[in-house]
């Protein structure tokens, strides 16, 4: 298939394109077709008895042609124009995106909101930032791996997993990787990625959680966090420069030095409270940074496995873009005795982590890692004032379908 794109560099040949019509005129004894296709829009100039309409699909034969009548310069004189198919319904989204739309309706219609080039753009960045993620990770002798996403017991505890039917048992869907990632650096692969769905039944509808999204994970073997937080930052500084943005510097605040500073300016926070997603916002007001870690959580508001720095803090970080968390990462406890006390002082089943436990007796190299949301991501990184906006077709409390 020749694109709309390359038929430009294809100057009196005879080429076949395809694509949706854009435009049709018809002045009587000549009628202009403007034919889009993902990579562009080309005018099409006819003789033939024809009437299409907009948004019917065409496979049109002929040359391309300098034109002093077309915008480009260019157009294809048609030899041949087959309608592959035709619309048979009021289109209920307007794809030129002239006429807007009400998200839902975008969404329920998300293979017309896809025809607007602006809305295609999203998932070819998209596509570019993976790909970045695991070349970037691939160069530097990671491997990945695609753990199950069906589990025996909830990865991490809490409410928020969903519960699925599993012949004569219950399963559930993985919140994240984590105790599996661990388990293949336990096993010796040293350097894991991993880019696999997770799944959060929260009921919250925000604008900055999907109920399934996709999770850009590492584990790794390291002498200490900060080897984490040089790689996340690496990683990301790169995935950003794709979309051709400058990166800064990205400094590290403690989670003690931005507690005072939110205090000082009169938020009301106490040290020990996790941030909100207000919070966050504040932060960024105050330190008009784009990109920033935050490092040594309290231990009691992370999750079990974290490894603690002292009586209060924690090996943890979170990175910020634009204000928002878009990664959490931490070194991970190795010590089977911790890792026994920090699940039951969380109250947490010790039952449903015997499996886990298991992996810590057999010699452990000290490990951590981190989970980054791709389109909390695409988000910041886009502009996007939804998060919904990132996910082909995004599953959120309500929409199922499609
Ligand atoms: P938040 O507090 O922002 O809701 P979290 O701290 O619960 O997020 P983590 O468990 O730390 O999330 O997950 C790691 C990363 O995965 C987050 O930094 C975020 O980028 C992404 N993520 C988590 N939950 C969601 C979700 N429901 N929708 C989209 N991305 C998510
Ligand atoms: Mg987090």
């Amino acid at each position: 298939m020749i694109s709309i794109k390359q038929a430009y560099q294809m100057i009196d040949q005879t080429i076949q394109i395809s694509g949706f019509v854009h435009e049709f005129r018809n002045l009587g004894k000549i009628k202009f077709i403007i034919l889009r296709d993902w990579t562009g829009t080309i005018q099409v100039v006819t003789k033939e008895d024809i009437t299409v309409n907009r948004e019917d699909h065409l496979t049109v034969i002929g040359t391309v042609v300098k034109s002093n009548i077309a915008k480009s310069g260019i157009e294809i004189k048609a030899e041949k124009i087959i309608i592959n198919s035709r619309v048979k319904k009021k289109l209920p989204v307007d794809p030129t995106g002239i006429v807007p739309s009400d998200f839902d309706v975008r969404l329920k219609y998300r293979f017309l909101d896809l025809r607007r080039p602006e809305i295609a753009n999203i998932f070819k960045i998209k596509s570019d930032v993976i790909n970045t993620y695991r070349n970037f990770l691939l160069n530097r002798g990671f491997i990945e791996i695609h753990p199950s996403l069906i589990l025996g017991a909830a990865s991490e505890g809490g409410a928020e997993v969903f519960k699925v039917e599993y012949f004569e048992r219950h399963a559930y869907l993985a919140q994240s990787p984590q105790l599996y990632k661990q388990m293949a650096v336990i096993g010796g692969l040293e350097k894991v990625f991993i880019t696999m769905p997770i799944y959060r039944a929260e009921k919250h509808n925000t604008i900055y959680h999907l109920n399934e999204a996709i999770s850009l994970d590492v584990e790794m073997v390291i002498n200490d966090y900060k080897d984490v937080m040089n790689l996340l930052a690496e990683v990301v500084k790169e995935m950003i420069q794709k979309v051709n943005y400058e990166v800064d510097k990205i400094n590290i605040y403690s989670y003690e030095e931005i507690v005072n500073l939110l205090k000082e300016h009169g938020v009301n926070i106490e040290i020990g409270d996790d941030f909100s997603k207000e919070h966050e916002k504040k932060i960024y007001e105050i330190l008009e940074q784009d990109l920033y870690f935050i490092e040594g959580f309290p231990t009691r508001i992370r999750a079990f496995y974290t490894m603690p720095k002292d009586d209060m803090y924690s090996k943890s970080f979170d990175l910020f873009f634009k204000g928002l968390e878009i990664a959490s990462g931490a070194q991970r406890i190795h010590d089977v005795d911790l890792l026994e006390n920090a699940i039951i002082e969380r109250g947490l089943n010790i039952h449903d982590f015997e499996f886990y436990l298991e992996a810590f007796k057999y010699g452990v190299p000290p490990h951590g890692g981190f989970g980054m949301g791709l389109e909390r991501f695409l988000m910041q990184l886009l502009g996007l004032n939804n998060i919904r906006e990132a996910m082909l077709f995004p599953r959120d409390r309500t929409r199922l379908i499609p």
